[in-house]
């Protein structure tokens, strides 16, 4: 099938045709981002391929439908930016890859915990400067403390093994029990009660309506004084305006994003000869107890290859007239 894949990269090309060898799709590789603008550019191609930056919008669904596409297929497990509704009413099928590698993501909310608490990205350049003195880099043994996972599906259950692991006690909340993660010892507490007794909070449930700004102005306040914040899910779970105050007062001791609300102008290029004009931003990257990293969590081969294993496995299911296994539908996000 005709594929035009929104928001290439150099790498997404290289898995996705490795992926492809002896399926043989005709994949059209654009560098530029799916928006309302961008949509002519996919005519003539039954399937769209975008990540999660991509703006899969009434607006882009719209003239992809009049230039008869038929399928949206997603690189990414979140389809927070996909208007699902309006692809139900044009009659678009969305599928995504619910799963390639959760270890991925999880191992890096770690890595950004540990940065953070040793104050790996501090040391790394006062040595390269030659300073060997470590006042200010003191930090504190996990082993003991308590750590809140909010989200306990297969990021977050990943998350809470490797901190039990370390020595931790693990509170977490998600609407619904998942046994392997009480089995680890972790105890099931409503979200006010985990903030306020973690020393850590990682958050890993997906993008709703219900969990827009999850950590705001108020929750901020629930948390133990000088918590730790790591958010690798999606940018909107955190007002970042609240989470600057709570730095400023003390109350957030470290942030660690992998994720940011407004990172769709910003995240997955270089604008390093640019001025950033995100003030919000600016000020989140002056704070020395912020790590920012920029979507990257997903980022390793293992992960890279599964998912483009699994984006083409969904189109040949699609060309084939298999049933979707990775569909994604309004009806069912709806329930
Ligand atoms: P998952 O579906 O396995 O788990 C999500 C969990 O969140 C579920 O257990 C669900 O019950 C829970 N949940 C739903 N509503 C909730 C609420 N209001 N409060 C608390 N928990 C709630 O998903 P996953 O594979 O673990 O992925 C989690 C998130 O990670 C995804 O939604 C995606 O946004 C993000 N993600 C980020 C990256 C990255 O590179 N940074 C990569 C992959 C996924």
């Amino acid at each position: 099938m005709k594929v035009a894949v929104f928001s290439t990269k150099p790498y997404d090309q290289k898995f996705l045709e490795a992926a492809n060898e002896g399926t043989n799709h005709e994949l059209f590789f654009l560098e530029a981002r799916l928006d309302g603008t961008t949509s002519p550019l996919a005519a003539g191609c039954p399937v769209v391929c975008a990540f999660v930056n991509d703006q899969v919008t009434k607006a882009s669904l719209v003239t992809l439908a009049k230039q008869g596409t038929k399928l949206v297929a997603l690189r990414s497990a979140g389809f927070n930016h996909v208007d699902l509704e309006a692809a139900a009413e044009l009659g678009l099928k969305v599928v995504r890859v619910p799963a390639y590698s959760p270890y991925a993501v999880a191992e890096h909310a770690v890595a950004l915990m540990l940065c953070l608490n040793r104050k790996i990205h501090r040391a790394f350049n006062r040595v390269r400067e030659g300073n060997f003195a470590l006042d200010g880099l003191m930090g504190f043994d996990f082993h003991a403390k308590t750590v809140g996972v909010v989200g306990t599906g297969k990021i977050g259950y990943l998350v809470a093994r490797i901190m039990k692991g370390f020595g931790c006690q693990l509170l977490v909340y998600d609407p619904y029990v998942n046994p392997d993660c009480e089995a680890l010892g972790a105890k099931y507490v409503y979200l006010p009660e985990l903030l306020a007794a973690s020393d850590v909070i990682s958050l890993h449930c997906p993008l709703m309506p219900q969990t827009h700004h999850l950590i705001n102005e108020t929750t901020v306040k629930q948390m133990k004084h000088g918590a730790m914040l790591i958010n690798t899910s999606r940018g909107a779970l955190i007002d970042t305006v609240a989470a600057i105050e709570g730095l400023k007062s003390g109350k957030i001791g470290y942030l660690g994003l992998d994720v940011y609300e407004e990172e769709a102008d910003l995240f997955f290029e270089d604008l390093s000869q640019k001025v950033i004009h995100d003030d919000v931003f600016a000020r989140l990257l002056m704070f020395p107890n912020v790590v920012v990293t920029g979507h990257q969590a997903f980022f390793t081969q293992t992960a890279l290859e599964s998912i483009a294993k699994t984006t083409i496995e969904n189109i040949t299911a699609f060309e084939q007239g298999q049933p979707l296994v990775n569909e994604v539908s309004f009806s069912k996000v709806k329930k």
